[in-house]
């Protein structure tokens, strides 16, 4: 944490912005994320330990739900990634930062 506040433009509190990191999305929209995150991982498990011992899945089959966990993975994860704002202590407004 950087130690550079900042006057806040709304409540015009003094030095009262402090940097720091918010979901992009909304709640449900992160938390729906984490979810999709949790089944890929589960999938592309799934997908690879069954590529390898060849159990109930041909290895093209294993291969395409690998990569769609994969994929969702990489579209789950997006949802929760946070962003860096300046955050309003006293009115908590957020303006946002590089
Ligand atoms: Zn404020």
């Amino acid at each position: 944490m950087m130690g550079n506040k900042l006057d806040c433009c709304a409540c015009t509190a003094t030095q009262s912005m402090v940097p720091t990191r918010i979901p992009k999305f909304t709640a449900i929209l992160s938390f729906m994320g984490l979810i999709i995150v949790i089944l890929s991982v589960i999938g592309f498990v799934i997908a690879v330990v069954d590529a390898y011992i060849g159990a109930a899945m041909e290895f093209d089959e294993a291969l395409v739900i690998g990569s769609c966990s994969l994929a969702g993975g990489v579209v789950g994860w997006l949802l929760c990634t946070k962003k860096k704002v300046y955050l309003c202590r006293t009115c908590g407004c957020t303006i946002k930062r590089a």
